[in-house]
């Protein structure tokens, strides 16, 4: 049998700079919150800035930071203002009872309100060879695995300001990028590509799809196949490493069905508000924000719902 917490003023599910946000907001305005923070990026609690370098655009930070500094600090305010943590991946919740129930480690957490802050997770290609090889040469993040590789020959795939990122960061290591783009026109923005473009070791194809990942049988990336999707023409391009950045999905398996959703599935909240569909739940950061996708703007969103949070409580006259 679970456990049963007592009913806590708001659980915030999620530890990114969105739910972290929330905390400080929600500690400082005495709600005592609980921030469950799972390990959705890479095994770690802190979100997707976990797996980033440094940080040159969050505001404050002359020189720049690096996402686990950044992380680390935003913790830490968090925790010095009271927020309560707990590091377990929630696995099941019910939002049908009052107070709302989370699941996490066999353990049931109450509150009377909900923030959602579970982010966003890097999308794959969908190959069979691609998923047989992660870890094994196939990986969605060149902060985190691009020191294997250095010196060596490795590919990236996408066309947005992420492929531009990775792939300038595996030019500072490795011998050879090639940045692989189903299209001509790229999404990402024009510094990037300039910066991609001018860099002597990044070499670009351009209307083409990887449409396999070689070898599975050697057990270790020696090649990615490419179609010009021009042409139909197939070639190999040698290389070790290969670095999928096509974008992310919203972490929100767990809510299905519960509230309303967007056609990419992210959460749909109220505009100009955090509020979902369903009262007593808010959502914050990149679970519903596929525009932006910005720690800034993850924080800025993460203290709205804290303030509609606290407002909400008042007027239920729930505010323990
Ligand atoms: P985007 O959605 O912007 O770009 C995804 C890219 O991957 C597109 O070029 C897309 O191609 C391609 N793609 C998608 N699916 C596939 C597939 N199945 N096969 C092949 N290619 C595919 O995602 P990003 O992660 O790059 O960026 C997300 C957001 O984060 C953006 O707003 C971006 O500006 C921001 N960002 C900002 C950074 C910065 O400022 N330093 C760094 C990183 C991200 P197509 O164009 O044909 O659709």
């Amino acid at each position: 049998m679970p456990t049963m917490s007592k009913v806590h003023n708001v659980i915030i599910v999620g530890s990114g700079p969105a739910g972290l946000t929330a905390a400080i907001y929600a500690a400082r305005a005495n709600l005592k919150p609980l921030c469950i923070e799972g390990f959705q990026m890479g095994g770690i609690p802190g979100g997707q800035l976990m797996i980033t370098t440094t940080v040159e655009n969050y505001p404050g930070f002359e020189e720049g930071i690096t996402g686990p500094d950044l992380m680390a600090k935003w913790r830490a305010q968090a925790g010095r203002f009271g927020t309560e943590f707990i590091t377990a991946d929630v696995d099941q919740v019910d939002f049908s009872k009052r107070p709302f129930e989370v699941r996490a480690d066999d353990e049931i957490h109450r509150a009377n309100a909900i923030i959602i802050a579970t982010g966003a997770k890097a999308k794959w290609l969908g190959l069979h060879s691609e998923h047989e090889l992660e870890n094994h040469g196939v990986s969605a993040c060149a902060t985190c695995d691009g020191y294997f590789f250095r010196d060596q020959d490795v590919c990236v795939v996408g066309g947005g300001d992420t492929a531009m990122e990775e792939a300038l960061y595996l030019a500072g290591l490795c011998k050879s990028v090639t940045l692989i783009h189903r299209r001509k026109e790229f999404r990402a923005s024009r510094i990037m590509i300039d910066r991609a473009e001018k860099h002597p070791k990044i070499k670009m194809v351009l209307d083409s799809a990887v449409t396999e990942v070689l070898d599975v049988s050697q057990k270790k990336v020696t090649g990615v196949r490419v179609k010009n999707l021009l042409t139909n023409e197939e070639s190999v391009i040698a290389c070790t490493g290969l670095f999928i950045a096509i974008g992310h999905e919203p972490n929100t398996q767990l809510f299905k069905g519960l509230m309303e959703t967007d056609e990419l599935g992210y959460l749909k909240t109220v505009p100009g508000s955090t509020r979902t569909s369903m009262e007593g739940v808010w959502a914050c950061g990149d679970v519903q924000d596929h525009v932006y996708r910005q720690a800034v703007t993850a924080a800025g969103t993460g203290c709205m719902a804290a303030m509609e949070v606290e407002r909400w409580l008042g007027a239920q006259g729930l505010h323990g």
